[in-house]
């Protein structure tokens, strides 16, 4: 993972790269992240958050 994304990430868990969900999420997070759509980013993140309270816990 690209450093200067990380702290893209720290609002929400790290994506699993096993799991297609999880990029799937990351990748339209990255997509607002580069279109300056903060309310989509985090959208984006309560997904991942949600997501991960599914299936990875
Ligand atoms: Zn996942």
């Amino acid at each position: 993972m690209i450093y200067a994304l990380r702290r893209i990430w720290l609002e929400a868990p790290e994506p699993r790269d096993d799991c297609d969900r999880c990029l799937e999420i990351a990748e339209q997070r990255v997509e607002c992240r580069r279109q300056g759509n903060r309310s989509g980013e985090s959208d984006c993140n309560v997904l991942l958050r949600r997501h991960f309270s599914e299936a990875h816990t």
